[in-house]
């Protein structure tokens, strides 16, 4: 199984850990694009990333 890289931290993990946004998450999708501007969507993102994102649009 291929290492995964996540674009938006730079860590280097299993493939498995990738998550890439379904579309309902635009909101996400548009977040990450700010700050990367050269991320698409089927690049994916790691899980931490996923959860740091989440946290800051939707903070408990
Ligand atoms: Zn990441």
């Amino acid at each position: 199984m291929p290492d995964f890289i996540c674009p938006t931290c730079g860590r280097k993990m299993n493939r498995d850990l990738a998550i890439i946004l379904p579309h309902t998450e635009e909101h996400i999708i548009d977040e990450i694009k700010k700050k990367h501007p050269d991320w698409v969507e089927a690049n994916g993102i790691c899980k931490m990333c996923y959860e740091h994102y989440k946290k800051m649009l939707h903070p408990s």
